[in-house]
């Protein structure tokens, strides 16, 4: 009986342990991030990665996931590593993934901030995105709670925040994934959070994308003293996995307007391209969407 129960318990455990979310990743004595998160689920926020920063005086947010719900579990594995006051969230942009837990955070007292571009999209179309989370998979439960917050400061080009005894740069090259991308940059660490500038494995969104801008940005990245990149979405990654990034762009785009170009429809085109890009694991469904929204006038 005794072995059938502790039998009974390991299941449970390893049952626990497969399905629980992963926890923050330590990547420096202040640096903790979500990476390499593997349920791509959209009520998981469709395994956007997130971090934290902390300083002397205080803690630094970078990203806020997808819910208040979201960002709720976020804030408590916080807790676990530090008590500190959290004073600033930066959305690396505006995208839902990234900047619909913000109440959570903005409750704690924190200052959110992000380009002028995407405080701009949130203050104008957050309202209206949260209403139509149902078109991203999204169901009512997953965004109990969920409040759209306007990001209370903003910058266009650079904006230097000093956390006490560690320099952070938040710094906008060029539109890229969206008009306001934004990076953050810990010089002393060689360490960037480049948002969904780069995603690594997965394949990316694409619909608000600039791509001659996005290629612009990923080569200003590639010149800074950065040794690991924490990527919006995939593993820990490289200058290695940038420089995929601005193929695999290169690649979707001349190849899109060449199946334009020979009048396919909408799935072969698809096929074709899923045939011709790098094999990435996750989100093969985004390469159907992207080809719509981008070269086929649909969303
Ligand atoms: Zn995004």
């Amino acid at each position: 009986m005794k072995i059938k129960i502790e039998v009974f318990t390991l299941l449970v455990t390893l049952f626990f342990v497969q399905t629980a979310f992963a926890e923050l990743s330590k990547l420096a004595d202040n640096v903790y991030t979500y990476v390499d998160v593997k349920d791509a689920s959209p009520a998981h926020s469709f395994a956007a990665n997130a971090g934290i920063i902390i300083g002397r005086d205080g803690v630094m947010v970078v990203d806020t996931l997808i819910s208040a719900k979201e960002g709720k579990r976020f804030l408590s594995d916080i807790r676990k590593i530090t008590k500190k006051p959290i004073k600033y969230v930066i959305n690396t942009h505006a995208h839902l993934d990234h900047a619909f837990g913000n109440s959570v955070f903005a409750k704690q007292g924190a200052t959110v901030i992000s380009h002028e571009t995407e405080r701009t999209t949130l203050a104008t179309k957050g309202v209206e995105i949260l209403n139509s989370v149902g078109n991203y998979g999204l169901k009512p439960e997953d965004m109990a709670g969920t409040k759209i917050v306007v990001p209370t400061m903003a910058f266009s080009e650079k904006l230097l925040i000093d956390l006490g005894d560690v320099e952070i740069q938040l710094i906008r090259f060029a539109p890229s994934h969206t008009a306001g991308s934004v990076v953050v940059y810990l010089p002393k660490h060689k360490l960037l959070f480049a948002g969904d500038i780069l995603f690594t494995d997965f394949h990316p969104f694409l619909a608000d994308g600039d791509f001659n801008g996005w290629s612009k940005t990923i080569d200003s990245l590639l010149a800074m003293d950065v040794e690991r990149i924490i990527p919006g979405h995939g593993p820990l990654s490289s200058k290695k996995d940038l420089q995929e990034m601005q193929a695999y762009l290169t690649l979707f785009d001349t190849t899109a307007r060449e199946l334009v170009a020979q009048n396919m429809d909408a799935e072969a085109m698809t096929a074709e391209l899923v045939k011709r890009l790098p094999k990435r694991t996750l989100a093969e469904w985004m390469i159907g969407y992207n080809l719509k929204a981008r070269y086929l006038g649909k969303k």
